[in-house]
């Protein structure tokens, strides 16, 4: 292995580069990223940077140590094709890198809502996106959230904590029931209401109104929304359509075993747009989670080099800040698993729940309990327990 060629240059892009340097590896290592922004960090832009709170250098990725990794930046550039047979990342300008292993890390992108062909319909993904978001948010509310997801909360709470009248709708009947199940859901989701934020749920949003800018949501139930502001956060894609005819295999994401390994030999992935193995859950899961896109990559680079570490069966972990909470989740929770509150309060807002299945716990979810959190989620048993070797 004399050469590596990244592609996606953000989190998981940087931390493959990182990782493959930490493994002494000394050969030549190309990053592609298509933005033109050296490495930044995405969970600010719903939050301090949104706020105005965190600045640009703030939210950079790399830090002094990274000048040591000696990297090819192409910053500007995407990849259009993969060439499985040769190894050879193909850019949009026709140039060719041809290398001796590819790191997939080519992310997720916001999903767009069908008709808005209003061009000023926000989503949050990139750090141009919250440029665009902030400035709209402060030529004054009202806003319009669409979609009580992670994202969609954190925006709203920016909003409101910037003095701004906020709706948030969600076509469920109850907001985050997917991650963390109906009851669990209800109490995070009750943090709108102690805020000051409309919650609208079990109605979809069908159009927007307006001439050359949007100024209503319309609802399913025929209400219209006034808005200044619109943001979707409806979830988010892999970005895996330009590797369509390379023969790799795809699910929810581009397919890895355990140790990050596609189909394609000497090329892997990782972060948001690999659907990788998990050993903690027993299956495949595409996560959305920076902690994720920060730690597997030292598994691929280990992977790219022939090298073979235990694989310990961690849980996945995410967090989230809302209206000045921090909900935090670690595990892998079913729909069937039991959950219990085993600390504190729910309508207090401050309080630690246990998932269940079978009597062993395999998931935990905390808001503002970071001690006990941490404590409880060592104590997390894989479900389909597999060390990997
Ligand atoms: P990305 O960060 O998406 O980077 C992929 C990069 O590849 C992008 O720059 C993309 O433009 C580029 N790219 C795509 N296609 C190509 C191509 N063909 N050629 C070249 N380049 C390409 N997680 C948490 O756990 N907690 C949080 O609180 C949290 N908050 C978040 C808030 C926001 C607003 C967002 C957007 C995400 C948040 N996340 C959070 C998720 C976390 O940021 C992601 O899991 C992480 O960024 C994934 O890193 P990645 O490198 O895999 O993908």
């Amino acid at each position: 292995m004399r050469s590596v060629t990244i592609v996606g240059a953000s989190l998981a892009g940087l931390s493959a580069a990182r990782a493959l340097r930490a493994e002494s590896f000394d050969g030549r290592i190309t990053v592609v990223g298509d933005e033109r922004h050296e490495p930044y960090d995405r969970p600010p832009l719903s939050k301090e940077f949104l706020a105005g709170k965190a600045g640009l250098a703030d939210i950079a990725l790399s830090t002094e140590d990274d000048a040591g990794l000696d990297l090819d930046w192409r910053l500007g550039t995407t990849a259009a094709r993969l060439d499985p047979a040769r190894r050879a990342v193909v850019l949009d300008s026709g140039e060719e890198l041809v290398s001796d292993g590819v790191v997939l890390a080519t992310g997720a992108r916001a999903r767009t809502p069908r008709g808005s062909a209003l061009v000023d319909v926000h989503t949050l993904r990139s750090l141009d996106d919250a440029v665009a978001l902030r400035a709209d948010l402060l030529a004054g509310g009202p806003v319009v959230v669409i979609g009580a997801g992670f994202i969609g909360a954190e925006v709203a709470s920016t909003a409101r904590a910037l003095g701004l009248d906020v709706t948030v709708v969600e076509i469920l009947p109850t907001p985050l029931a997917g991650p963390l199940g109906e009851e669990m859901g209800g109490h995070v989701a009750a943090l709108h209401q102690d805020n000051g934020t409309t919650l609208v749920t079990g109605v979809g949003v069908v159009g927007f109104v307006g001439g050359s800018r949007t100024e209503a949501v319309r609802l399913a139930d025929g209400r219209e929304l006034s808005a200044a502001t619109v943001v979707c956060g409806i979830g988010a894609t892999p970005n895996i359509e330009w590797l369509a005819g390379s023969g790799i295999e795809t699910g929810a994401g581009v397919r890895t075993d355990a140790r990050c390994a596609t189909s394609i030999p000497g090329v892997v992935a990782v972060g948001d747009c690999a659907s990788a193995h998990n050993p903690f859950a027993g299956e495949a899961l595409r996560l959305e989670h920076w902690t994720n896109a920060l730690q597997q990559p030292a598994v691929a680079a280990a992977t790219l080099l022939g090298r073979r570490a235990d694989l310990r069966p961690a849980p996945p972990y995410f967090w989230s800040d809302q209206y000045g909470v921090r909900l935090q989740f670690a595990g892998h929770r079913r729909p069937g698993d039991t959950v219990e509150v085993v600390d504190g309060d729910p309508d207090s807002r401050s309080f630690c729940a246990v998932y269940r299945r079978a009597g062993r716990p395999v998931a935990v979810l905390a808001l503002d309990r970071p001690k006990l959190f941490g404590r409880l989620r060592r104590q997390l048993v894989a479900p389909e327990p597999e060390v990997v070797r």
